[in-house]
């Protein structure tokens, strides 16, 4: 169709994201023929390739998916390099010569898609720079995808999201959070408002309490420097945690608009009450950091790589979060998220109430939301045993997808990325729940920055410290998932 048109001018095309997640995003779309010819690509980083080098590369970050080496090469024709620091106001002039070429030249009519993919310290800068040096076009659409992390605190993204907004409008903005993106997070709208028997058991009356695990078998790799200022409060629970908490407990939004949507789910985000945070028993938020394994083999933490030795930084989270609502209030949701825990899961459980007759001594229905790796929907049920008596026993109604449906499945970045080309922000965080969200975990960040003494340690490959699970059993629950 004629909107899938466009130029993408990648900042940052030699690093690890670009050659992990976006050219192979973008070749599945034009495999699946999502993508017009009318598209082409510039690659833009410090380093001093050529146009052939460039081409070997996305070749190379595609090599798994292709089926056709001649279709690859012509998708890789349209890729072109373009050495550039993008504190140089020079190389702007550069770049816009080689858009407005390529533009003519694959008969693009204007359409461009900035992507940010470097340190978000350079965003406003290149932002600044794309307005006054013309690189956006009069005639056809200019939007920005910008990587995560946001900023580091409320502040911080403020200062950002400002700039960014001197040279760009909110509605020209797409902010990546990836796990809008999976199908099982998308899913959970659908199979929440389109099922009758889910939907009228959606609330306090049937839903004792919702647990959302994002766990995480590896550790922190080579990424030590960065995580080590970040931590899991701000790496996972800032976006992707809370994004999912809204998700899950949103009103039904009058239609699925990106309006309507962004609006029920900011209305949560606005909802939740002030985190208790102390360092007794009555914490609803527990951090923790990965020790050495039991057995030795997989070091701790802080025997990571540019990691301080010292480091009190968390790399795990659990919390109980308090949607203070009529509907919610009496309904905990509890987060979990962490590093080198024993396995790599990313799931939701809704845990209901039990009857309240004295017929039987049954067991909570459950249902377990699948997300990653295994995608799917689990059902726990009480059965009657076979046999004499009324003697009940749980069943499970699995509906799991299968290796072939999910490796077939379009990937998070390439749904984004064909959102983005459509112009549809539904599944991108509008600035007011990134700011939401900056705001409660702010709260958190600055009591554990008071708390210097020490920080509960979890031997690595296990499922965090003991904390995680205490702050369940007082309200008489218990982590549905065990690893
Ligand atoms: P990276 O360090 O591998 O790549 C950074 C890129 O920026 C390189 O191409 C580098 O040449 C370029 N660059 C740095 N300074 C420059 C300058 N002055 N002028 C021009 N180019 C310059 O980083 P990455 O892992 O690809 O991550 C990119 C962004 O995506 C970051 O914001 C990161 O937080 C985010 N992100 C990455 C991942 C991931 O899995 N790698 C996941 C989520 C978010």
């Amino acid at each position: 169709s004629e909107d899938t048109k466009a130029l993408f001018i990648i900042f940052g095309a030699t690093g690890d994201l670009a050659h992990r997640k976006l050219y192979p995003a973008i070749y599945r779309l034009y495999k699946k023929g999502m993508l017009s010819e009318s598209f082409a690509v510039i690659g833009t980083a410090r380093r001093d390739w050529s146009d052939e080098h460039y081409q070997e590369v996305v070749l190379d970050s595609i090599e798994d998916l292709i089926d056709s080496k001649e279709h690859a090469e012509s998708f890789a024709k349209h890729f072109r390099y373009q050495s550039h620091n993008v504190k140089d106001s020079e190389h702007y002039h550069t770049l816009k010569e080689l858009a407005d070429t390529l533009d003519e030249e694959y008969a693009i009519e204007g359409n461009r898609i900035f992507y940010l993919s470097m340190s978000p310290s350079f965003f406003g800068t290149i932002t600044h720079h794309l307005r006054e040096q013309s690189l956006v076009t009069e005639n056809g659409f200019n939007r920005v995808i910008i990587e995560k992390p946001f900023g580091t605190d409320f502040d911080s993204s403020k200062a950002l999201n400002d700039e960014i907004n001197d040279s760009f409008d909110e509605d020209q903005l797409y902010r990546i959070d990836h796990y809008l993106g999976k199908e099982m997070v998308q899913n959970l709208l659908a199979m929440r408002f389109s099922n009758r028997l889910i939907e009228n058991s959606w609330n306090k009356d049937s839903i004792s309490n919702i647990q959302i695990t994002l766990s995480e078998d590896l550790g922190v790799e080579e990424r030590g420097e960065y995580y080590d200022k970040s931590g899991a409060l701000r790496d996972m629970v800032q976006n992707h945690m809370l994004q999912v908490v809204s998700l899950l407990t949103m009103k039904k939004p009058a239609s699925f608009t990106t309006n309507n949507v962004r609006k029920e789910k900011l209305a949560i985000l606005k909802a939740l009450k002030d985190p208790k945070v102390t360092q007794d028993d009555k914490t609803e938020f527990v951090r923790g950091q990965y020790a050495p394994s039991e057995d030795g083999k997989t070091k701790g933490y802080r025997q990571e790589e540019k990691v301080d030795p010292d480091t009190l930084t968390e790399t795990f989270v659990a919390g109980k979060l308090t949607i203070d609502t009529d509907e919610w209030r009496d309904v905990p949701v509890y987060i979990r998220t962490g590093k080198r825990l024993s396995e790599k899961t990313s799931r939701v459980d809704i845990v209901f109430r039990s009857t309240e007759s004295d017929l039987f001594s049954d067991q909570p229905t459950l249902l377990s939301v699948l997300i990653s790796p295994d995608e799917g929907i689990e059902l726990t049920l009480n059965n009657k045993k076979i046999g004499p008596g009324m003697h009940l026993e749980p069943t499970q109604l699995s509906n799991l997808r299968s290796e072939d449906t999910v490796k077939d499945s379009p990937e998070a970045y390439e749904k984004l990325i064909l959102d983005v080309l459509n112009g549809d922000e539904t599944h991108f965080a509008h600035w007011g729940e990134v700011a939401t969200s900056w705001k409660y975990v702010d709260q958190i960040r600055k009591e554990w920055d008071n708390m210097t003494e020490s920080i509960p340690f979890y031997p690595a490959l296990t499922m965090g410290p003991k904390e995680a699970d205490v702050l369940l059993e007082q309200q008489n629950h218990k982590w549905i998932f065990k690893g």
